[in-house]
């Protein structure tokens, strides 16, 4: 994990923990999973991102600034790619569960300030129902973080059907990890008619379908990560971090 040691709930020790709890630090909790992405980037690509992130978060921060990071819940609801190799995926009842056990721990020990940062679009559903379930029980106070870079210049299409292992996240694997990227197997799939003449879409229509990955690409990707380049991913990096160093000095 690339967060920086003095931020790491993992690696704090004990009496410095105790007077960090004194400051109500707000709690950023990351939430990723393990799934294909496409056959060019490893099964890890979204807890590589998040990891991404926290480091970028954590070398912006001021010293002063109290932001800590808690242990990453790095498997989480991928059912929708199961049936491709390298999925491990809870479901939504157990994500459920160690997000609510999670929550409650992170309490018990004095927090009461958490911030969720998912870099994973399966899960999303899934926490923002739990965000406000938490919120009716009063665990602790719950922000959710947008963990995109706001202003991507993405083409139309790959902004509204580059769901998964395109553009967006393959340039941002070249940036920081290229070994881990098998380029000369990266593809083009798109998810639908470029110009739908349907309102019945699998993402960014109206009316949307539940899906399953295989029926929208064989080989997994969605969107063109032919058109990645490092160059991209940096700028889209740190356009991201600056965003939610933004909302992380805003909240609450
Ligand atoms: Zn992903």
């Amino acid at each position: 994990m690339t967060a920086a040691v003095e931020r790491n709930l993992m690696r704090l020790p004990p009496a410095q923990r105790a007077a960090l709890v004194e400051t109500n630090p707000l709690i950023l909790l990351p939430v990723a999973a393990v799934e294909q992405h496409g056959p060019h980037l490893p099964v890890g690509t979204d807890a590589l991102i998040a990891d991404i992130l926290l480091g970028g978060i954590c070398r912006g921060l001021e010293p002063a600034e109290p932001v800590l990071i808690a242990p990453p819940l790095y498997i989480g609801k991928s059912n929708e790619h199961l049936g491709f190799p390298g999925v491990l995926s809870l479901g939504r009842d157990s994500l459920a569960a160690l997000f609510q056990a999670t929550l409650l721990q992170l309490r018990a020990w004095g927090f009461q300030r958490v911030a969720i940062l998912n870099t994973h679009g399966g899960n999303t559903p899934c926490l923002r129902t739990l965000m406000r379930e938490e919120n009716l029980r009063g665990t602790v106070q719950l922000h959710w973080l947008d963990t995109q870079c706001p202003d991507t210049g993405l083409p139309p299409r790959e902004q509204r059907q580059g769901l998964h292992a395109g553009e967006y996240e393959t340039s941002i694997l070249l940036a920081t990890v290229p070994k881990d990227c098998a380029m000369e197997l990266a593809d083009c799939q798109w998810i639908g008619p470029e110009n739908p003449d349907t309102a019945v879409q699998a993402e960014s229509a109206p009316v949307t379908r539940a899906w399953h990955s295989r029926d929208l690409s064989p080989s997994g990707t969605m969107g063109d990560a032919t058109r990645a380049t490092a160059e991209k991913g940096r700028r889209w990096i740190d356009g991201a971090v600056q965003h939610l160093l933004h909302q992380i000095r805003t909240l609450p």
